[in-house]
């Protein structure tokens, strides 16, 4: 890419987890140079949603926190900690996340329902948008996200049937897109069916894409994976969606 083009890339990475980071101070000075403007910190529990409004404090106007509760680290005895955390903080993050339900893990759906519940609950009440995690879940997560109300939710790194889709769109929430791009089939026809309008693009930093590890100047990788697959300019799919990401957190992203 020519310099003058790298000039007008504006990126927002919606997703990633960088209180997993060894390397923070690096990746984040990484991401300023790749033209990363803005990067939504999303926690797991406690100790995680803990580092997340920390690592936040200590980037202001960079990383912006959202507090989470995900499927995986959900366990009956911590359940009640883990949202009266949520709970007190709510108003010191952008978003609710990453939390939603996942049906390959062991925890039992019932218990899953529930927390999600809560959680989307007390998303309506501090009026902050949902990031939500959704495998092998896609149907019961939207329908309990629309019974709900919520109006301003992701359904991050979406590779769900597309007539679902169809309904997620309709209901005028947004999918996210991922490096996976590159690889995954159901990844790649849902980006390619929603309008440019309705993604945002993140990295779900630190998974690793076909042996790599993301950090979050990889959402080029999911910019440039969006731009390929729709045909559309790199700078188009930068400025289109990282006005999409402030539209959905209420964020004015720019100029770190
Ligand atoms: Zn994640």
């Amino acid at each position: 890419m020519e310099k003058k083009e790298i000039d007008k890339i504006l990126l927002v990475d919606a997703h990633a987890h960088l209180d997993e980071l060894t390397d923070l101070t690096e990746s984040l000075q990484e991401a300023k140079a790749a033209g990363v403007h803005g990067i939504v910190a999303v926690g797991m529990d406690v100790d995680s949603n803990r580092k997340v409004l920390q690592i936040a404090q200590t980037n202001p106007g960079y990383v912006y926190p959202a507090l989470g509760y995900h499927p995986w680290e959900i366990k009956e005895e911590e359940v009640d900690v883990n949202l009266s955390f949520i709970r007190e903080h709510v108003e010191e993050g952008i978003a609710l996340g990453e939390i939603g339900l996942d049906y390959k893990v062991k925890v039992k759906k019932r218990l899953q329902w529930r927390v999600f519940a809560e959680l989307l609950d007390m998303a309506l009440e501090s009026d902050r948008p949902v990031i939500v995690h959704s495998r092998f879940s896609h149907r019961r997560a939207f329908e309990m996200v629309k019974e709900k109300k919520v109006n301003r939710a992701v359904f991050h790194w979406y590779s769900g049937p597309v007539d679902l889709l169809d309904k997620i769109l309709s209901m005028g929430y947004f999918i996210s897109a991922t490096p996976a791009l590159a690889y995954s089939p159901p990844h790649r026809e849902a980006i390619q069916r929603a309008p440019i309008e309705r993604i945002l693009l993140e990295t779900d930093t630190p998974v690793s894409y076909q042996g790599r590890e993301a950090r979050p100047k990889d959402v080029r990788v999911s910019m440039e994976g969006v731009a390929k697959l729709k045909g559309l300019e790199l700078s188009f799919v930068a400025m289109q969606t990282t006005a999409n990401a402030s539209e959905f957190f209420q964020i004015r992203f720019c100029c770190p």
